[in-house]
């Protein structure tokens, strides 16, 4: 049995991410042979459907034979060069891409190969751009209540989770949160957009009285992915640019999980018709294939460090920064987009999926049923002591690979679902919620 051999292998030699290993002895591993479109395959020949894209990161599929082919094609021309000193096509015409489909001004391409790292690369870009402008104290952060912009000790610091930070609190800097604006926090009757906008005047009140000492302001635009697929009203971003420009703070906006097409625009930022000062991309960026990671930036950002002394400069590297082969699927993903019109596609796939998940919003135990382009959520009214879990387990007997956080389920599927596997997905996580509450 290649299975259990696998599983046995991989407790002994692996250690997983984001796992209490311990769990393992009762609850299996997956162990996956292959995938093909929305399908991963188990070595019994068992299916999954991934219906949260692989931790948010595959849009077309998987081995998706157009992103196969660039790959394969880069694959014989250049595997990889360092990236300080050389140059090369594919991140060459990534960048001349990116800088066309992003808000207006963002000229300049910053490579790095995980989310977590572009989070850094903006952290420390803002806080030495205002060094370079003599404005050294301007070096604090600030982000939202449930913030996620990764798990590096950079990334902590402006990261509000505390089961990912309480344990390395001593190592990492304190920076400053502000409420969320979160719609399910609104009063009863208050609409999402006065919630949002009630939000935006306590960050104001926050920037009146600190700005001096903030470098920027770094958020989630529409969604906040790991606090639960939190979704608010892009108002707030307009606020959020308003004062930033006011009080002269930057407003780094990651991207990472929401850009690409995956709330209904190709970056989240188009919907409030805001411009970063930073914009940061990953997850979905190369299709899911391989690790990379971009932050874009404005000219006025770039010309800080452009000068004579070394020391002025931004002096950040990655070995892999702007690898030919990860760059290649991102311009493969973003050809997808072009060729198939992904975005038009995108809102008819969505409008069905709130058809026929009329069922599910009106269950009496699902509360906030909510929708972002194609990211869905709900919280399941339960007492369930390890609902996640079980939820988890019994979707995998279902075929569906889901992960709930906490009690609340959301999906975020490849965007080539079809509508029969839609219908699917709808139908047995019903049977699901029904069969846990
Ligand atoms: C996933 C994620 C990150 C971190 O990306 P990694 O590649 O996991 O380091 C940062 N910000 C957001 C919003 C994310 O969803």
């Amino acid at each position: 049995m290649p299975n259990s051999d696998l599983l046995a292998r991989s407790l002994a030699a692996v250690w997983h991410p984001c796992t209490q290993m311990k769990r393992h002895e009762t609850l299996p591993l997956v162990p996956i042979q292959r995938g093909e479109s929305v399908w991963l395959y188990d070595f019994d020949g068992r299916r999954y459907l991934d219906a949260v894209s692989s931790w948010w990161v595959n849009l077309f599929g998987h081995c998706n034979p157009r992103i196969n082919a660039a790959i394969t094609d880069q694959l014989g021309r250049l595997e990889h060069v360092m990236l300080a000193g050389f140059t090369h096509e594919p991140v060459v015409q990534l960048s001349e891409r990116l800088a066309q489909l992003a808000p207006a001004g963002l000229g300049h391409c910053f490579y790095a190969s995980d989310g977590a790292s572009a989070t850094e690369i903006a952290l420390k870009m803002s806080a030495h751009y205002w060094r370079n402008n003599g404005r050294p104290q301007k070096s604090t952060f600030v982000s939202l209540e449930n913030s996620y912009h990764g798990e590096t000790l950079g990334a902590l610091s402006v990261t509000d989770v505390a089961l990912f930070k309480d344990a390395y609190s001593v190592l990492v800097k304190q920076n400053a949160t502000v409420p969320s604006p979160d719609w399910r926090k609104a009063e009863a009757g208050e609409s999402a957009e006065n919630f949002a906008l009630r939000c935006a005047s306590q960050l104001e009140a926050y920037l009146q009285q600190h700005h001096h000492t903030i470098a920027a302001l770094i958020v989630e635009p529409l969604v906040q992915g790991a606090a639960g697929m939190a979704m608010y009203h892009p108002a707030y971003l307009q606020r959020a640019r308003e004062l930033c420009n006011q009080y002269e703070v930057h407003l780094i906006a990651d991207e990472i999980a929401v850009g690409m097409g995956r709330t209904g625009t190709m970056f989240a930022c188009e919907q409030a018709g805001i411009a970063p000062d930073f914009l940061l991309l990953s997850k979905g960026i190369s299709g899911g294939y391989l690790p990379l990671s971009v932050v874009m930036t404005t000219d006025n950002v770039y010309q800080a460090f452009y000068a004579d002394e070394v020391s002025r400069g931004f002096l950040h590297s990655h070995s892999y920064t702007g690898n030919p082969l990860a760059c290649r699927a991102a311009l493969a993903t973003l050809d997808i987009f072009a060729e198939d019109d992904v975005l038009a596609s995108n809102r008819s796939k969505s409008a069905y999926f709130n058809r026929i998940a009329t069922p599910l919003r009106d269950h009496p135990k699902v509360r906030n049923f909510r929708n972002t382009g194609m990211i869905w959520a709900f919280e399941v009214d339960t007492s369930h002591p390890d609902f996640a879990q079980r939820c988890f387990t019994l979707a995998l007997e279902q075929e569906l690979l889901l992960r709930p956080m906490g009690n609340t389920i959301y999906f975020m599927p490849p965007y080539i679902i079809s509508e029969a596997e839609m219908d699917m997905l709808l139908a047995r996580t019903l049977a699901i919620v029904q069969q846990l509450t």
